[in-house]
């Protein structure tokens, strides 16, 4: 397979290129030359393949022969070795729960696939690899959880000091091996300006093998597609579902569209958005107005401009109607998020976070205009780790999961850093987390 960039100006790449540059040298976003057509046998017997053979099935043909069938398989056996359940909130809504892997995120899934190819692509050479992650609070974890242990690469996260939830910070903290956290005195936008700064410089990139992990990566991106059959081998139901997806950069339901476009069975798509409504917009009026993100409670999603828009454009040959036919969205502010926890716990008993939240208005909103139709929210963190709004729209404690329990009592192990760029390129000049 090879992959274009989304601004034209790069040569093609191969997948081991794409992913290990992340973003395409004239800085557009790297998509297939041409999407591959599913077997039909893999969605006429999705319910007696385990979650490891739908993976391998969907991905291979985006990999081509870069890593070999067996590496591969166990790359996808890897990736998916937890529980994707989908559990029935009520006749016409069901929750495809996310958030049993290690960080209790969906971003599980793409960093755990992307830590394993690169840790392929990298192992043999000569040249150890280090990633930068600069990370609010999820990105982060899920990214070094997912590169834990993985030879011939380093990560180091930076994250802003007293801005991450503890649990976030404790999930960052405590892996050590070949995970440094860097805790930076200032906010995300300082930690992120360090790590751009840090891949223009010559010097810098002539030592380390630098690279991101943000969700524009192709190997990223692509495997998030797995969870969409994992949803379908439960389907209970005749008719297809309609799929409600939170949506921020937009990489999650792109997946989901782009595994429709090969042969993934769905009745219609929704991107539920809370007030950050470029897209909602979009699809109204047809003309696209990026905007600087405001704060919500569902704050994954506080995008003003999102990164995979521009996937969509070639998904969609760049025609708002062609889109409009498959997808629509709905814009849901922080009182009817609160509202939403509030009523789906009273009447279903079933816990919901904020982006989940955001999913289950937009789609509820929708059903109700297309009675008869059922469908699928993608509940994307765990409830826990947006615990004070939860519990504060239930009035009732939410429960630490099992999974997170270890963490208690554990000492973090952070690296205090000023945010001046000096400091930060001495630190990696000095190789110490090596
Ligand atoms: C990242 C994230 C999202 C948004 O996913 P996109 O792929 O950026 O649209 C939604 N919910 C949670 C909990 C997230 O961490």
């Amino acid at each position: 397979m090879k992959y274009f960039s989304t601004q034209n100006n790069s040569p093609l790449a191969g997948f081991r290129e794409a992913a290990t540059r992340g973003q395409a040298p004239d800085k557009g976003l790297y998509f297939p030359c041409e999407l591959p057509v599913l077997p039909k046998s893999l969605i006429e017997n999705l319910s007696s393949l385990s979650k490891a053979e739908i993976a391998f099935q969907v991905i291979s043909p985006y990999i081509g022969s870069e890593i070999p069938a067996d590496a591969l398989f166990r790359i996808c056996e890897e990736t998916v070795n937890f529980d994707f359940p989908l559990v029935d909130i009520n006749d016409s809504i069901s929750s495809l729960e996310l958030f049993h892997g290690p960080t209790l995120a969906f971003k599980d899934v793409g960093a755990r696939f992307m830590s394993r190819c690169l840790g392929y692509f990298s192992s043999g050479s000569d040249k150890k690899l280090t990633i930068l992650v600069a990370t609010s609070g999820d990105t982060g974890s899920a990214v070094a959880n997912g590169f834990l242990d993985v030879e011939n690469v380093n990560v180091v996260i930076l994250y802003p000091s007293g801005k991450v939830s503890n649990i976030q910070e404790l999930q960052l903290t405590t892996l050590g091996r070949n995970i440094t956290a860097l805790e930076v005195s200032g906010n995300f936008d300082d930690c992120q300006a360090l790590v751009k700064q840090a891949f223009l410089d010559t010097e810098l990139n002539s030592r380390l093998n630098l690279t991101s992990a943000n969700s524009i990566n192709v190997a990223r991106w692509l495997p998030q597609q797995f969870y969409y059959f994992f949803a379908l081998q439960q389907w209970k139901h005749e008719q297809m579902p309609v799929i409600c997806v939170p949506s921020g950069n937009f990489g999650n339901i792109c997946a989901g569209l782009i595994a429709h476009k090969t042969g993934m069975p769905a009745l219609h798509f929704i991107a539920a958005c809370n007030c950050n409504d470029v897209f909602t917009n979009y699809l109204q009026h047809g003309d696209y107005l990026p905007k600087p993100a405001v704060a919500t409670y569902s704050n994954a999603m506080d995008v003003g401009d999102p990164s995979n828009f521009v996937r969509l454009l070639e998904l969609f040959g760049h025609s708002v109607g062609n889109m409009r036919e498959i997808i629509s969205s709905c814009s849901v502010n922080d009182l009817q998020t609160t509202d939403t926890i509030r009523e789906v716990e009273k009447n279903f008993n079933y816990l919901l976070e904020p982006h989940g939240a955001v999913a289950y208005k937009a789609l509820k909103d929708y059903l109700d205009l297309h009675p008869g139709q059922k469908g699928i929210i993608l509940e994307t963190a765990h409830p826990i780790k947006f615990r004070e709004v939860v519990e504060k729209a239930t009035g009732k404690v939410v429960e630490i999961p099992e999974s997170v329990k270890y963490l208690h009592g554990k000492e973090k192990q952070s690296i205090p850093i000023n945010p001046d760029f000096q400091s930060f390129k001495d630190f990696l000049m000095e190789g110490k987390f090596s």
